[in-house]
Formats: structure tokens, sequence, C-alpha cells
């Protein structure tokens, strides 16, 4: 990238136009794949970006050429006036494509207004259908408010993914009940890799499942057609048509089959730090940039740039079965 184009360019020619922003590391669940509780303190208030700051990098951004923004976290709604800050956000870029990734236990009563602030898509993790099971996995009896917010968030017009981390003996066997809350209504599932991310989780090769073979077991419930979207352009998700079923399922297969060649994402932590990969631990520290009148964003722009130069390709810094990373995904923002 030179300092002055409006498109970001990676140091291999990507194309780089999605910004994943974690604003919070803190979460009202301790699933046992993400952020197993008691075990990494979170990040002190002082630390975590100010929505303002936060505000700037988005401007930032749009200058950059940054076209879809995804909130993330920790859980975002756990942070206060999310909400306003989204107002503010697509107040000052309507045509921003703003989607929001969430566990949707605390989303209820809020899709009718998202909607209406122009937020286009939700993406909600449910792992299992299965209200015990959901507690055993998330640490917390939330299934039916999960439920119901998907339920509100169809029925406000919202574009609705439900995502499912593949966790061999643990949700494999409700692949058939997926399949059918697929079929039921107008939104996708997809089941994505487990990641072996975070020093404790309980990533061991008897619990990883590939994509392949989700779709196989899938494949035996329904009948799925290939469907190439224009909602898929340039997303990592394989998405099938169910014979008679109103919505899609599909997978999304980081390990087995990565997608770096493709990929278009920068992510910022919740405490302000530049990631170009998921997969590699080197970070770029923007908050004391933000907070230094003398440098400010004109230097966070450089350092942007510098940064994308070097922008791996995830599977050069993966080794499976090891993992490759040792932050939480809670704390880098899934
Ligand atoms: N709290 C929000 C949520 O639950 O969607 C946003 C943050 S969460 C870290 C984002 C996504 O990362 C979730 O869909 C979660 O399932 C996924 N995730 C966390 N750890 C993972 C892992 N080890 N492998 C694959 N996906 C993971």
């Amino acid at each position: 990238m030179t300092e002055n184009s409006t498109r970001l360019r990676d140091g291999r020619g990507r194309e780089v136009s999605y910004l994943r922003l974690s604003v919070t590391d803190r979460c009202n669940l301790a699933c046992m794949y993400c952020r197993p509780r008691d075990r990494v303190p979170f990040i002190p208030h002082r630390n975590i970006l100010r929505y303002e700051e936060m505000l700037d990098l988005v401007s930032l951004g749009r200058e950059l050429g940054i076209a879809k923004l995804r909130l993330t976290g920790g859980e975002p709604f756990a942070r206060r006036d999310l909400m306003v800050f989204i107002e503010s956000i697509l107040g000052r870029y309507p045509e921003l494509d703003l989607r929001i990734t969430t566990n949707a236990t605390m989303l209820a009563g809020k899709p009718a207004l998202l909607a209406e602030l122009g937020v286009s898509a939700i993406n909600i993790s449910c792992d299992t259908l299965d209200r015990e099971k959901y507690a055993r996995v998330t640490g917390g009896d939330h299934l039916a408010a999960v439920r119901r917010a998907i339920d509100e968030s169809l029925a406000a017009g919202l574009r609705v993914k439900v995502n499912a981390v593949a966790l061999r003996g643990i949700n494999t066997d409700e692949i058939a009940n997926f399949v059918r809350l697929a079929a039921s209504a107008p939104l996708d599932v997809r089941f994505i890799e487990f990641m072996p991310m975070g020093d404790g989780n309980l990533w061991k090769p008897e619990n990883y499942i590939t994509a392949k073979d989700v779709l196989a077991l899938a494949q035996r419930m329904a009948d799925l057609v290939p469907d190439r979207n224009v909602h898929d352009t340039g997303g990592p998700a394989k998405m099938y048509r169910i014979a008679g079923g109103l919505g899609r399922f599909g997978v999304i297969s980081p390990l087995s089959e990565h997608f770096c060649d493709t990929c278009n994402r920068l992510r910022i932590t919740a405490d302000g730090k530049l990631r170009t990969c998921l997969f590699s631990e080197r970070e770029f520290r923007l908050r004391p940039l933000l907070r230094n009148p003398k440098l400010g964003l004109p230097m966070v722009r450089r350092v942007i740039a510098m940064a994308l130069r070097d922008k791996p390709l995830g599977y050069e810094v993966l080794d499976p079965g090891a993992a490759p990373e040792s932050r939480d995904m809670s704390a880098i923002g899934g």
C-alpha cells in the first residue's frame, strides 16, 4: 500500500477490505473451546479502546477502502452502549456493510433496531440445539434466549447465520437437527472447523472433524445442492441449498482447506492491537499511537501499511495439532 492510496493491498497483492473489530474481550459465556472460565484474566478497562478511538479507526478504515466491518468480541453485547456505538458508525457511514458476531444471549429486544440502523447481518454462535449440552459447552443455560433471538432477528428482516464449531463427539450427532433448522427458516447454518487456539482449550485430534466429514454426514440426512450466491463472494463458507428447505447448510474449513490466498481481513483486538492473520501471533500496538496526540491516526495509517507488507499466509504459520496461537479467540475476536 502506498500511504495515499485509497485501497489497501498487502505484500502479496491481496486487497484488504474487511475489518474485524473486537469491542471487548469480556464474555458472559465460557465456551469450552474458546475461553474456559477462570483461565485468562480480562484486559483492564483502561487498556480497552474507547468507542471514540474505535470510531476513529473505522473512519481511517473507510478512507483506506474498508467496505465490510464486523463487530465481535468477547461478547459484543456485553459492552455497555454497543447500540449507541453502532448508531454512530452507521450514522457516519451508512454504506458500510456492518455485521455482528454474537452469542445472542443478550440480543433479544434489539434486532428490530439493529435492522433499522442498517446492520446487514448477524452471525449467531450456537453449537448445540440441546439445552443441557448447551449449558455444558458454554457454561450458561441460555439456549431458549438464543432461539428467541434467532426468531426475532429473522422477523426483523436481518440476514442470519448460525455458526457451530464442529466438535466431534459433542455436536456431530446433531448435524441432522441443524440441517432441519436450516431447512425450516431462511437462514444459513455453518459448521466451522475447530481451531487449536489458546493454550488450554480442549483441541485434540479426537475432538476435531474436518468440514468434508461434516458435509458427508449432512449429506446423509438431506439432498444438498451447492449454492453460489451473491452473498458468498469472497467469503470462506461453502454453502448448500437443502432440497425443499428455506435456508442453507454449509461448512467453513480454516484448517483442512484454508482460504489464505483470498484473505481480505484485518483484525483489531479490544486492546487496540492490529493483527493481519488469525494464526500469527504478530501484533502491532495501535493504542499507544492513538493516545499520543503527536502520532495519532497518521502514524496508525503508516503502521497498517507496514504490517500489511508482511501479512502472512496463515497455513505457513499454522502447525495442525499444536496450538499455533496462545491467545484465546475471545481475546482476539473470532
Ligand atoms: N461472543 C461472540 C460469539 O459467541 O459469537 C463473538 C466472539 S467468538 C470468539 C467468535 C466466534 O469464534 C464464535 O463463533 C466461536 O464459536 C468461534 N470460536 C471460538 N473459539 C474457536 C475455536 N477454537 N475454533 C473455531 N471457532 C472458534
